[in-house]
């Protein structure tokens, strides 16, 4: 290839792959166009001695599947070209790539800063599972930076945040959050599930280290669990050797070929996911039955300016309140008929769920107030059907409720 790839769109980079824009990335044995799964626990070596050397670190080969390899390293050098990083890694789910985050940089009596609003599953592991091993998360609503600040100590080994939020959709200032983390010598952390490379490119705005659950938009299609960091070429490499090859969490050479597929598609899926969300939330803004809207693209959205500057698009999840509450929300989710009730979020299908319950039912009822997440709030992951039909449904299921 020998146009700058920055001349190219994301698109083309996502079909093409760095493995074959660039002459020097490996291609396949057989020149297949699609990147083979290579279901081997195992690889020969050549002799004895080849074998040694690979060990010893002298010779670079791959040895056995937790420590490396073909499909999933694709998968980890596409997902690192996507996000403008160095290096990637790829895990068995999103939250074994975010402990293994956690365990890499923190010991016991160190601390971390968080975003208080974020996935249910992420909020467990920093409030519960790291408790007993004395890591303190200190949870805060970062978009008050001086409180950001305030609660960084000598102490803290990591500055972690999602922007938009699980499930709030609040947005965070990623250059400021990471002006402050730097200013104290400490990595950025963030979770761009939501949005994807395609929408935002937090590496761009100053982020050290991009974790995603792959399992979501990068799949896509509701049918593998995985996740993927990026960060520089050092990071990386010390969390594949001290923590993946030790805890094990790696991704399948099957599922990392699915998301491989899944990149393919990322660009018109997303793209499509912002139009539908778009629509739904402007129909749910006008809807009397419904209280609060919070979606990136609509003006009422509280960071609405900083999500035009640091994002490419709004995203496909929407959050919304009912005039009826809890009650109310609970006979919507009962009366849809094409939405489905599930958790999980980023798949062709609309899925419907209640966040207090379901995804964060991880947090107390005093966290779930200060995390700005009420007990009445639906959260919608908008899919790929025809946006009239989703609307059509979400009418007729909101015409069942009494006030
Ligand atoms: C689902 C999710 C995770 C956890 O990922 P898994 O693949 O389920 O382990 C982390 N962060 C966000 C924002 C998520 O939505």
């Amino acid at each position: 290839m020998s146009k700058d790839e920055r001349a190219l769109g994301f698109a083309t980079i996502a079909i093409h792959g760095k493995r074959r824009l660039h002459k020097d990335e490996p291609g396949p044995p057989v020149r297949s166009v699609s990147v083979p799964i290579y279901q081997s626990s195992t690889f020969v070596f050549e002799s004895a001695e080849q074998g040694a050397r690979i060990f010893a670190g002298e010779e670079e080969g791959y040895v056995y599947t937790r420590i490396g390899n073909p499909t999933q390293e694709r998968l980890e050098i596409e997902m690192a070209f996507l996000e403008g990083a160095e290096a990637g890694l790829a895990f068995a789910s999103g939250m074994a790539a975010i402990s293994a985050i956690v365990f890499a940089l923190c010991r016991s009596g160190d601390n971390l800063v968080a975003s208080e609003t974020i996935y249910g599953g992420t909020h467990k592991l920093f409030r519960q599972t790291l408790s007993p091993l004395a890591i303190e998360a200190r949870e805060l609503d970062a978009t008050r930076l001086d409180c950001l600040e305030r609660a960084i100590d000598s102490r803290t080994r990591l500055v972690y945040i999602e922007t938009p939020a699980n499930p709030t959709l609040q947005i965070l200032d990623i250059e400021a959050c990471a002006g402050i983390a730097h200013r104290h010598g400490l990595p950025l952390v963030v979770d761009n599930t939501f949005l994807t490379p395609y929408l935002q490119n937090p590496i761009h705005l100053g982020a050290d280290v991009v974790v995603h659950s792959a399992t979501k938009y990068i799949g896509g299609h509701g049918d593998t669990v995985a996740g993927v960091l990026v960060g520089k070429k050092d990071f990386v490499g010390r969390v594949r050797a001290e923590i993946l090859r030790d805890l094990g969490g790696i991704v399948s050479p099957f599922n990392a070929w699915l998301l491989l597929r899944g990149l393919k598609t990322l660009p018109v899926r997303m793209a499509k996911h912002c139009e539908n969300a778009s629509e739904v939330a402007q129909f749910l803004a006008f809807h009397p039955k419904v209280s609060a809207v919070h979606y990136p693209g609509l003006r009422t959205h509280p960071q609405h300016e900083l999500g035009l500057r640091q994002q490419r698009g709004p995203g496909g999840m929407i959050a919304f309140e009912l005039a009826g509450g809890r009650e109310a929300g609970r006979v919507l989710m009962n009366s849809v008929e094409l939405w489905t009730l599930a958790v999980s979020l980023g798949d062709v299908d609309s899925l419907i769920e209640h966040p207090a319950t379901m995804t964060h039912s991880t947090y107390s009822e005093s966290e779930l107030a200060s995390a700005g997440i009420p007990p009445g709030m639906v959260r919608l992951s908008v899919g790929l059907e025809d946006v009239d039909d989703l609307v059509y449904d979400l009418k007729q299921a909101l015409g069942r409720i009494r006030t």
